[in-house]
């Protein structure tokens, strides 16, 4: 009996530049047709760290080049961008793998916009660096329009905003009904386009929503069997990246509390996985 499986792909796994991600999403997606070809449903959702920072990059010299000509580029509209382009490459690579086996089978990527809530206390502490370095100089700009900036780790100046949670799937019945069409989804691309309700209308935020508990949502609100994460290490560790590092293969819910409760997860990468 074929199960509904969300698989989340790593932001970094998916390259640093065009032609790295076109490959990337080519290999991926011989795995992931491994996965239809025995009979399984699958949605595919994954991060977007490095392009939407080369976008937002882009956009921003771009108004550097011409202020009075092009206004700043929200945040969430870069986030939509790169949806586009990561589910572009996904899309084709999906579609070339099925055919080459002879499965006819739709794939369709879905822009899908991610409700937080306005009262998230994130939005008073934001945490995510994103974007280009700047000068402290630029920065002083930045903030003087509204942006929250910090100082990065000694590399420079950079944005930061808030990464709030999902509370729920704009798109979902959307996603829902092309599953149950039979196509393959590519859907929450970045953790989704943050956007909070005003009655009727959304609207776009400043913020970065984890892209693990983004999948985490959608496949609790696809009823899926499966949720799979996959990132740049093959296992979790405990102890990582230090002599006495223990690869793990099972933990019960439990063990998982445990070493959370121990710090060892880094926030902002392991931690939101195993959370
Ligand atoms: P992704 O884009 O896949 O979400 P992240 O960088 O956010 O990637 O998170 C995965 C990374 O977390 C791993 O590549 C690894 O470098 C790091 N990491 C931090 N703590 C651990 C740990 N305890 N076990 C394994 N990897 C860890
Ligand atoms: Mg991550």
């Amino acid at each position: 009996m074929g199960k509904r499986i969300v698989i989340a792909l790593g932001g970094n796994a998916l390259g640093e530049n065009l032609p790295e991600q076109m490959a990337a999403a080519r290999g991926t997606a011989r795995a992931i047709a491994d996965l239809i070809q025995a009979g399984h449903e699958v949605v595919v959702a994954h991060g977007n760290g490095p392009q939407v920072g080369m976008i937002q990059k882009a956009m921003a010299e771009l108004t550097r080049s011409d202020p009075e000509r092009y206004i700043p580029c929200p945040l969430s509209v870069c986030v939509a961008m790169s949806q586009g382009y990561i589910g572009y490459d996904l899309q084709n690579a999906l579609r070339e793998e099925l055919m080459d086996r002879g499965i006819d089978k739709g794939v369709a990527t879905v822009l899908t916009q991610v409700e937080v809530d306005p009262a998230d206390p994130a939005f008073q502490h934001p945490t995510k660096p994103i974007g280009a370095f700047m000068t402290q100089a630029e920065a002083e700009e930045m903030r003087r329009r509204g942006n929250p900036v910090m100082e990065d780790a000694g590399r420079g100046w950079r944005r930061v905003v808030a990464s709030p949670k999902p509370v729920s799937i704009v798109e979902i019945k959307s996603i829902r009904d092309m599953v149950a069409a039979g196509l393959v989804v590519v859907a929450c691309g970045g953790g989704g386009i943050p956007v909070v309700r005003e009655g009727c209308r959304l609207r776009g935020v400043s913020a970065v929503i984890d892209k693990d508990f983004a999948s985490a949502r959608l496949a609790q609100m696809i009823g899926a069997d499966y949720l799979v994460i996959l990132t740049a290490v093959e296992r979790v560790a405990v102890n990582y990246a230090k002599p006495d590092q223990r690869w793990l293969s099972r933990i019960s819910v439990e063990e998982a509390r445990a070493y959370i409760a121990q710090g060892q997860f880094a926030p902002g990468s392991m931690l939101p996985k195993v959370e």
